[in-house]
């Protein structure tokens, strides 16, 4: 019998996709990709700008659908399912990271880590003592109460990464998440995100252009015409 503990959180078997099929403009973006994330396991995942690091980001977090191929999240093959069971998975699932924080600028820091945990069912009093644990992890505590515009860069990404995982999601997946940075912030930063993935013990997938970033993550994959190497 397979251990569960060792069964990928994430598997994608050949996924292909093409963005304008059959038209001049046609752009074979993803071309068989086969990918798997492993219980704590943190992959880079390298590229250059348009390879299709976002296209396959989106596939993996069931926020797009391949063309052909399958996507295993948690054990549960999801393709061919339908939006409302795909989204279900994708709300206990996976916690997203952009480039840009996101965060809604009229709630505090923690407010926008406590709403989504609220939008989940969780209680208030709950949700904000986890909000609270998340902020102590990535040194943002005392900036609990800001709105994001009172923020620096560094900070506000910070409180994104928080609410990320405010509903201790099984899979992160991040689009350059420090791209937006200063390189000395980016690298600080980047630190807090790889402590608080390590500490709850969640995995991930990363993208990014920056080969010392990658370097601090277990495992590298490069996207290059449309598929995947370890090379
Ligand atoms: P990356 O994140 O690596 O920069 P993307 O996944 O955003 O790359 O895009 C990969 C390629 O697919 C690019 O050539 C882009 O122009 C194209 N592309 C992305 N989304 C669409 C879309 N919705 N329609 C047509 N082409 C797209």
């Amino acid at each position: 019998m397979s251990d569960p503990s060792h069964d990928p959180i994430l598997a994608l078997a050949n996924i292909t996709k093409t963005y304008n099929a059959g038209k001049p403009n046609q752009v074979e973006v993803l071309r068989g990709v086969d990918l798997s994330v492993t219980p704590g396991e943190i992959v880079a995942l390298v590229a250059p700008s348009g390879a299709g690091k976002s296209t396959l980001l989106h596939i993996a977090g069931l926020l797009d659908t391949p063309d052909t191929g399958s996507v295993t999240l948690a054990g549960q093959n999801l393709t061919g399912q339908s939006d409302r069971k795909r989204t279900m998975a994708r709300r206990a699932d996976v916690g997203f990271i952009y480039q840009f924080h996101h965060l809604l600028p009229e709630f505090s820091a923690l407010e926008n880590i406590v709403l989504p945990q609220l939008s989940n069912g969780t209680a208030k009093n709950e949700a904000t003592a986890r909000a609270r644990m998340l902020l102590e992890r990535v040194g943002v505590a005392s900036r609990a109460s800001h709105r994001p515009a009172a923020l620096s860069g560094g900070e506000q990404q910070r409180v994104a990464f928080c609410r990320a995982l405010a509903n201790a999601p099984r899979l992160l997946l991040a689009d350059e998440p420090t791209g937006n940075l200063d390189p000395a912030t980016s690298d600080q930063v980047f630190g807090a995100l790889m402590a608080l993935v390590r500490d709850t013990g969640l995995s991930a997938l990363i993208a990014t252009h920056n080969l010392e970033l990658a370097a601090r993550m277990d495992r590298t994959l490069r996207l290059d015409a449309g598929q995947l190497s370890d090379k």
